[in-house]
């Protein structure tokens, strides 16, 4: 008889749940390392399920914690998986998951804010930036201690093609509280718009999956959960440097109800701000008084083109930050201060 070619998924064979590995284990929830589990496969699985397809794909997830997320993972048919979990304590539980599936799981004890992923994985997922997105995924219910300067450094990571990036326009599942989940997907005139949603929309295509309640993880926390994809953009919106695009967008929402002018205006040293903010806003055709909520990324586009070229105009721009020269004012007044009160006493 002729062999069946249908290839049979893979499953992971019986294991104790994750509520008796918890025990098992005794893995009562960290404070301090943001933990909140989740129990319920049917939730961890549709987590996954928006990521796209896992057949024989890389993934990287980060902070398995006890393992939920992680089994729906390798349900998926992921063929390479690769944890990263700073709490040592989980290690023998993800351990027991490693050995029900045979040369598919690396367990790293580490700090996803410090691992160097650009290492982890073979040279043969690597795509070209602008063809499809390699056969590689990031997924993770993330720590909120750690969610938002993550998913910056990996922003950064982005732009520079480093990192994660190396391989290509890696995508990411992540998990964040659902406020941030909102800002990071808030259109313009959205009460949500915030400077996040600015450096992640210019640089990736972001969308809202779904929103997980409170009551679904163990310890509940305060706050409802959001999960949100990222595709990096082949063409970012804005083509300037990381930082310069973060110093702009920074300073327009620093006073996020006011007119953008306000924020405009302190990129530039006192004595030359109402000159050079007032050209800056002409030439990149932005309407001073509008809201920064209003602005769209085109408008950051136009306003970072337009600073990159004062920077490399005016010296020393780049680097001037108004708070400095508060300071400096500042402690010059005092100085001085102390220097009448000495003569007259
Ligand atoms: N993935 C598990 C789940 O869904 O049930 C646990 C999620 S829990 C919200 C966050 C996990 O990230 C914990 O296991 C915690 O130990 C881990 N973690 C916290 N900070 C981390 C860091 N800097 N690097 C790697 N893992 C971290």
């Amino acid at each position: 008889m002729a062999a069946s070619s249908k290839i049979v998924p893979f499953r992971l064979p019986p294991l104790p749940t994750i509520r008796e590995i918890i025990k098992l284990y005794k893995l009562r929830a960290e404070k301090q390392l943001s933990q909140n589990f989740l129990l319920d496969l049917r939730l961890t699985d549709k987590i996954v399920r928006q990521a796209g397809s896992l057949r024989d794909a890389h993934v990287c997830e980060v902070g398995p914690g006890p393992g939920g997320l992680t089994r729906s993972i390798l349900n998926a048919g992921a063929a390479d998986l690769l944890l990263v979990e700073k709490d040592n304590r989980f290690i023998p539980g993800l351990k027991l998951l490693s050995e029900a599936a045979p040369g598919k799981v690396r367990i790293v004890q580490g700090d996803i804010l410090t691992y160097r992923m650009d290492r982890a994985f073979p040279n043969v997922l690597n795509k070209e930036w602008e063809d499809d997105p390699p056969d590689l995924h990031i997924i993770g219910n993330l720590p909120f201690n750690v969610s938002t300067p993550l998913l910056v450094n990996w922003l950064e990571n982005i732009s520079n093609r480093t990192g994660p990036f190396v391989y290509g326009r890696t995508r990411l599942t992540l998990t964040f509280q659902k406020e941030v989940a909102e800002r990071l997907t808030a259109s313009t005139s959205s009460r949500q718009r915030s400077r996040l949603s600015i450096m992640a929309q210019y640089l990736c295509t972001v969308k809202s999956c779904f929103t997980i309640p409170g009551r679904a993880f163990i310890p509940k926390p305060e706050v409802d959960v959001g999960v949100v994809h990222f595709t990096p953009l082949a063409q970012p919106q804005i083509q300037q440097p990381f930082k310069l695009v973060e110093k702009v967008v920074r300073n327009v929402f620093q006073f996020r109800r006011k007119h953008c002018h306000k924020g405009i205006e302190m990129l530039f040293p006192e004595a030359q701000r109402l000159e050079l903010a007032g050209q800056m806003m002409c030439e990149a055709d932005v309407d001073p008084t509008r809201r920064p909520t209003e602005l769209k990324i085109a408008d950051f586009k136009a306003l970072a083109d337009v600073y990159s070229r004062l920077c490399s105009e005016y010296q020393n721009l780049l680097t001037y930050d108004f708070r400095e020269e508060l300071r400096l004012k500042h402690l010059h007044r005092k100085t001085r201060q102390g220097v009448v009160e000495e003569s007259n006493g």
